[in-house]
């Protein structure tokens, strides 16, 4: 018999899916208990400890991870060649995705048998939440179309660390840091970086840590949200083809177009794949956040994948805030299910529309918990469908928010495959 000492420790993946099955088994004793007072005074703080450690640890992750990335690069082409070919294929992915829920939703065609009666009834239910959504969207839709340039490029890098919406400002930064340390002679930049590299084994270490914390995190985010959802579930069964619609769409994207992908262009096979990338999933599953699962995003990428530190550390937070396959799926089904309710029928030229300005809505989106929502007003209205609409999804938007949250980290990664794929001869696993 195996001495405990020589035990080998639990996988994260299966601490994080005990933790997610306990949380659903308690969540549903709740419910049958009333507990629902309860769950949300004393388990769903625990949730939020957990998300807040995640969040603390992003923005200095992102920091010291990607200026020793691009320092270890020790070439500007290397980088420029990389900056390329990522956003090149972010865009290719989040179009392909957006393709696969337009064709999704005009075979299914949910918003056909959805009647007047349940559209009066969720518009009166979702005013407020709806109103709030259109006020958050309001600033995007009337600045000019280069600001998300300017709001790239921070004028003040405190400022930019003490707000995690503004994880692109750090990237610009971190990257404009790790270019200058490439240019200046290496006897100069010594001691900078081996600073900047033993804080990257620190924040590692810390992520660690964190992740100790998982099992009861999640135990806490997935025992919330069941009771939670309860006061919704007789509104799902009128959204169910519109959500079998989203489902759909998104398991062909993460089981048919990933794996063809990764097998065309990299020969990866795709159960390991789907194995190394695992515990990113099932966090993004559970927090519906890229943003905080993006520590062990990373992690998963490095340790399961080998992917280069390189590699990861520039595709990864680029992809976590930029490249949003999932959300993408869903604006564009959102809008044609929307639109179909509402008695309006899109012309071809009208979903080609949807195509572009949803890429754009899932670049601009935040990745946090309900983001994607706000972004989908801005696709309602360039295909003048009223975005009161919103009203007619809002039941339902937690569920698919964790599991689109689950497909953007999975394209990342998938991405981050890629790119490994095509810099193994200049990158190495350090
Ligand atoms: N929650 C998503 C994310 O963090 C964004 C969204 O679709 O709302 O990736």
């Amino acid at each position: 018999m195996k001495s405990v000492k020589n035990r080998k420790p639990l996988a994260l993946h299966w601490k994080i899916l005990i933790g997610m099955g306990l949380g659903i088994i308690y969540g549903i004793i709740a419910l049958q208990t009333d507990s629902g007072a309860f769950t949300t005074n004393y388990i769903k703080p625990f949730g939020h400890i957990f998300i807040n450690m995640l969040k603390l640890i992003a923005m200095p992750l992102i920091f010291f991870s990607l200026i020793t990335g691009i320092s270890n690069l020790k070439d500007m082409t290397k980088l420029s060649k990389m900056g390329l070919k990522t956003f090149g294929i972010y865009i290719f992915t989040t179009i392909a995705a957006i393709s696969i829920g337009l064709v999704m939703v005009n075979i299914i065609a949910p918003g056909e048998g959805f009647s007047d009666a349940d559209q009066q009834k969720f518009s009166a239910m979702f005013n407020e939440q709806v109103q709030q959504r259109q006020a958050d969207a309001e600033k995007f839709e009337n600045q000019s179309p280069l600001q998300f340039l300017v709001d790239i490029i921070p004028d003040n890098i405190v400022a930019s660390a003490s707000d995690n919406g503004n994880m692109l400002q750090m990237i610009f930064f971190a990257v404009i840091l790790g270019i200058a340390i490439i240019l200046v002679p290496a006897v100069e930049t010594k001691v900078v970086s081996a600073f900047f590299n033993g804080m990257n084994s620190v924040i590692l270490k810390t992520i660690d840590i964190i992740m100790e914390f998982a099992p009861i995190g999640v135990f806490a985010l997935l025992g919330a949200i069941i009771v939670d959802l309860k006061g919704d579930m007789v509104l799902f069964t009128a959204l169910g083809w519109y959500a079998l619609t989203v489902i759909v769409g998104l398991v062909i994207v993460a089981f048919v177009f990933y794996p063809l992908l990764l097998q065309l262009l990299t020969k990866t096979k795709p159960l390991a794949f789907f194995k190394a990338i695992s515990p990113a999933q099932l966090l993004a599953f559970s927090t519906s956040s890229s943003a905080a699962t993006l520590p062990v995003t990373m992690e998963c990428c490095e340790k399961n994948l080998k992917i280069s530190h390189e590699v990861s550390s520039f595709v990864l937070p680029i992809g976590a805030t930029v490249n949003m396959d999932g959300t993408s799926l869903y604006q564009a089904v959102a809008a044609v299910f929307i639109a179909t309710a509402f008695g309006i029928d899109l012309t071809f030229s009208q979903q080609l529309t949807i195509i572009l300005t949803a890429t754009l809505a899932s670049i601009g989106s935040a990745a946090v918990p309900g983001a994607g929502m706000v972004m989908l007003v801005i696709v309602l209205n360039s295909v003048g469908v009223p975005s009161e609409g919103l009203a007619l999804i809002f039941a339902i938007d937690r569920p698919l928010d964790m599991l689109r949250t689950t497909i953007n980290v999975t394209g990342d990664m998938a991405v981050a495959s890629i790119i490994q794929h095509f810099n193994r001869d200049v990158t190495s696993n350090v």
